[in-house]
């Protein structure tokens, strides 16, 4: 007795050839990713770092600005090429949420600021509106939230020829455990038609082909915005009418931070009671606005024009009730902002009025009028609630422009090494001329091979300290030149360290490099201070001799660390009035060390930048110089996600900011009146 089994067989094989071609169509999937991150990144790796470099040389404060946003610009196209990598993840079933505390009014402040420049340049107002209601601190994936709004929010900037866009947010349900947060995006812009509300959510659709033309994009970004919102246990819609604009919403679930988080950042009480006179164009600005100082205690009086400005200040004044301050956009049809503030100057019952202006895009000669018309801060719209706030507080205290003048200073790095003699294997024109910038700054020498066979031929002619090896380079790539070098030293003896730099992000990069030979690894973008911190690593130096340098500084008196001179030199030499703001300082001191120490624990790099950046603007106008130094310190490890950096200078920023508190206190002991 026989059976046939030919059928079974063939069914078998069909399904492992099946099979077969199914792992490498995954396999070249990957290999796809992984070259495309490649290609964006090198660029992307000279754009960010040529940016740093040129944040290291003497600014003015608007190109410094500027610069800032490019440099943020492309750490977020940075995180959109990862998110993008990620997106074969999701489809996988493989994608995992990360979970940390987050500021929720600062992470989407932060994101709106980098869209602003694509806002103005449409010439659209960009407004957010964060409720009441909604939490301080929450737990959740903040980057993917913010991949999400920069998505729904850059379309909305997209697909509006002109009008505005906004983002308000708020709560649908909170409790102890967690909260649903309501998000939504509305624009006055081209609309969608109601039969294809529903399909712009699947991947390559598009309202119409021609939009890709018109417009660029690829039909991915809501895909993916819908999948997100999926895995954060929420929904996405939209409501749109064609021609009016349209509005996208989404929800989100978020735990609840710790308790020890939830701390209230504003004094409120600074600014409490204070009249304020909020002029611009827009409704909505003068909404948020409002509603922004009301939560302060602030009493805001509203105007949409400088003509009805001027009047509501001239009103005040007949009543005997002046209005102190005021916030006024630049950008206004018939009288701008700039002529509101000369009509207020040239008039000199309303001229001890404080201006802080508002504007969507510097303009040429800004700097210029802003001094003559003694404009005290000027801010990019979005605003940000703490940012208003700092400006405020700042403006009635200290002389602003006192500080701004030394945050042009080029920040000064240390050379963590003693000088070496670098190869640098590199074969992108761009990427050399970065690495080369970077290195001779830190006090190195450095020879340039443009692949890995120029590599080994400038290894074998001269002696060098160290090798830089890019990975994919033409003709020799990396991995080969490495071989080909370890394999002469077998003969010659000796082993010079190479360290591998890629733009590769997939996992398992590492142990390539370092099974080819090779004994370290940079990941690209390259960063001056990555590059400084791996040299010191494998030349025994000190990465801690920026603090160490700060430490030496620490023995000289603490009466020589304040420059009183300079500090009364802010203020027109009124030791009252500097008491006042030290005893604030004074007061608020222990919050900001805290906040810094908590940020520091929980890994919040970007919440450390931003207190030792406020920290560093007070300490300037105290006359701290060289504790403020310390400070800026900070705020870069922190800028650059440098968390052993940021950990070090922190115990030495400390111990100086607290040795400042002695003469602190007696001078305001000798200044305030009893
Ligand atoms: P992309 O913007 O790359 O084309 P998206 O998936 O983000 O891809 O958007 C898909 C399509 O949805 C867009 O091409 C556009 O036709 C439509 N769309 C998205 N947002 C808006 C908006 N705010 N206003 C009008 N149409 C929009």
């Amino acid at each position: 007795m026989f059976w046939d089994v030919s059928d079974r067989k063939r069914a078998e094989q069909a399904l492992r050839r099946a099979k077969e071609a199914a792992d490498a169509a995954s396999k070249a999937k990957s290999d796809f990713l992984a070259n495309m991150s490649h290609e964006i990144r090198t660029p992307m790796n000279a754009v960010i770092g040529m940016t740093e470099l040129l944040l290291d040389t003497q600014l003015s404060p608007n190109q410094r600005e500027y610069l800032s946003i490019v440099q943020e610009s492309g750490e977020s196209l940075l995180t959109l090429i990862n998110d993008v990598l990620d997106f074969s993840k999701i489809e996988a079933g493989k994608f995992e949420l990360d979970r940390a505390p987050f500021d929720v009014r600062e992470t989407l402040g932060d994101t709106m600021k980098s869209l602003a420049v694509r806002a103005a340049r449409a010439k659209l107002e960009l407004a957010f509106e964060v409720g009441r209601d909604v939490p301080q601190m929450l737990e959740g994936d903040y980057a993917r939230l913010r991949q999400i709004v920069v998505n729904l929010v850059g379309n909305a900037i997209k697909f509006t020829p002109e009008g505005e866009v906004v983002l308000t947010v708020s709560c649908d349900s909170c409790d102890d455990v967690g909260t649903l947060l309501h998000f939504s995006v509305t624009d006055t812009g081209i609309g969608i038609p109601t039969d294809k509300l529903e399909s712009i959510f699947e991947e390559f659709q598009q309202v119409d082909s021609s939009t890709t033309r018109t417009y660029g994009g690829t039909g991915l970004g809501l895909a993916i915005s819908s999948r997100l919102v999926d895995l954060m246990g929420g929904r996405i819609w939209v409501e749109s009418e064609l021609g009016e604009g349209s509005t996208f919403h989404f929800t989100a679930k978020f735990g609840m931070a710790d308790e020890s988080l939830q701390h209230a950042r504003q004094q409120t009480e600074l600014v409490a009671d204070l009249s304020v006179l909020i002029v611009d164009d827009n409704s909505t600005n003068r909404r948020i606005l409002k509603e922004m100082v009301l939560n302060w205690g602030m009493r805001p009086v509203v105007a949409s024009n400088a003509r009805e400005a001027l009047q509501q200040l001239n009103e005040a004044q007949a009543c005997g009730q002046p209005i102190r301050l005021l916030l006024s956009d630049v950008n206004m049809p018939e009288a701008d902002g700039f002529q509101l503030a000369r009509w207020i100057r040239e008039d000199s019952r309303l001229d001890p009025l404080l201006i802080i202006m508002l504007t969507s895009g510097g303009r040429e000669g800004d700097g210029e009028r802003r001094d003559q018309l003694r404009i005290a801060a000027r801010l990019m719209k979005p605003l940000k609630q703490s940012e208003v706030f700092d400006a405020i507080v700042t403006t009635l205290g200290v002389d602003v422009m006192h500080a701004a003048t030394h945050e042009t200073e080029p920040a000064h790095t240390n050379a963590q090494v003693r000088p070496l003699k670098i190869l640098l294997a590199e074969d992108n024109l761009a990427n050399q001329k970065l690495a080369v910038g970077v290195l001779t700054r830190q006090g190195h020498q450095v020879t340039i091979a443009s692949n890995g066979r120029e590599a080994v031929k400038a290894w074998a002619a001269d002696s060098f300290d160290v090798i830089l090896m890019d990975v994919q380079m033409p003709d020799m790539d990396g991995f080969e030149a490495t071989n080909a070098i370890r394999e002469l030293e077998k003969r010659s003896g000796g082993h010079i360290p190479i360290v591998a730099m890629t733009a590769h992000a997939m996992s398992g990069d590492r142990d390539r490099c370092l099974e080819s030979g090779m004994d370290e690894y940079l990941s690209k973008p390259i960063r001056a201070r990555q590059i400084a911190d791996k040299l010191a690593s494998i030349f025994d130096g000190n990465t801690l001799e920026c603090s160490a340098a700060a430490s030496q500084e620490e023995s000289q008196p603490v009466e020589s660390k304040i420059d009183w001179e300079q500090a009364l030199s802010g203020i027109d030499g009124d030791h009252e009035l500097l008491a006042d703001v030290i005893s604030v300082f004074l007061e608020a001191l222990p919050d900001t060390l805290h906040s810094i120490e908590t940020s520091l624990f929980e890994l919040r790099t970007k919440d450390v930048e931003r207190v030792a950046h406020s920290l560093k603007g007070e300490l300037l106008a105290l006359g701290a110089s060289s504790v403020a130094t310390l400070a800026r310190e900070l705020e870069k490890a922190g800028r650059e996600n440098n968390f052993a950096t940021a950990k070090q200078v922190f115990v030495t920023l400390q111990q100086q900011v607290l040795g400042l508190r002695e003469p602190l206190i007696d001078f305001c002991d000798k200044y305030l009146p009893k």
